[in-house]
């Protein structure tokens, strides 16, 4: 079961304090999208994580206004689905996200620093690693994740590996968590409560565990 930290509103270390168009991108907007995302993961029996890559192709100077994203790729966990413990709702995106680009002629070293990530849970070490490795601007997530979260919970990937990134000239990632916390811990218990022996669907779901050789305690 994941556990909820106190809500927090943290600023990664590499923040520069910047207001720059970012500041203009309407977050609420996209994260009611990768919640609705999350709950379409539980309905597919996964765990409920939804995560969306926004991109953002237009240049600072805006005036002001809102800026408007180009949603490149959406997406929840797979593991189940694909039978693959590393399809996480971040890995998989990144994997649309590229193909995306490759339609669109959009460069990757074009693409990445100007894409936000939003997520509904704390990526785990491996995504916050993944994250960080091909530079996207931000990322975004609701509640932390005790058991995985690399993003403090378990480890600080964005710490330890950001300064890394940017001696190699790559973008680091501000990550920002916390936001809605509640409500996407709501939607993992809502998951978890299948593994209660007293929970009615607990044989079944076990059952079709054994069957496909996945777990669903990947987050
Ligand atoms: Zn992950």
């Amino acid at each position: 079961m994941e556990e909820a930290k106190e809500p927090l509103e943290k600023e990664e270390s590499h923040d520069t304090g910047e207001k720059d168009m970012w500041d203009l991108v309407n977050y609420p907007l996209l994260a009611e999208r990768a919640f609705d995302l999350a709950k379409a993961g539980l309905a597919a029996g996964e765990v409920p994580i939804g995560c969306l890559f926004a991109y953002f192709p237009d240049e600072v100077s805006t005036q002001g206004k809102e800026l408007q994203p180009i949603i490149i790729a959406e997406c929840y966990n797979t593991p189940n689905r694909n039978k693959n413990a590393t399809c996480h709702a971040e890995i998989n995106a990144v994997d649309l996200a590229i193909e995306w680009a490759k339609e669109n002629n959009v460069p990757l070293s074009t693409l990445w620093p100007r894409t936000s990530v939003i997520v509904t849970v704390e990526p785990c070490v491996m995504c916050a690693a993944a994250l960080v490795y091909i530079g996207v601007r931000h990322v975004r997530y609701g509640c932390s994740n005790k058991r995985f979260g690399g993003c403090g919970s378990i480890a600080d990937v964005p710490l330890h590996e950001g300064s890394k990134a940017e001696a190699n000239g790559r973008v680091c990632p501000k990550f920002v968590g916390g936001w809605r916390s509640e409500e996407a811990i709501m939607l993992l218990k809502e998951f978890y409560k299948g593994e209660n022996p007293n929970a009615p669907s607990h044989k079944v779901k076990k059952k079709k565990n054994r069957e496909s050789g996945a777990t669903t305690d990947n987050k």
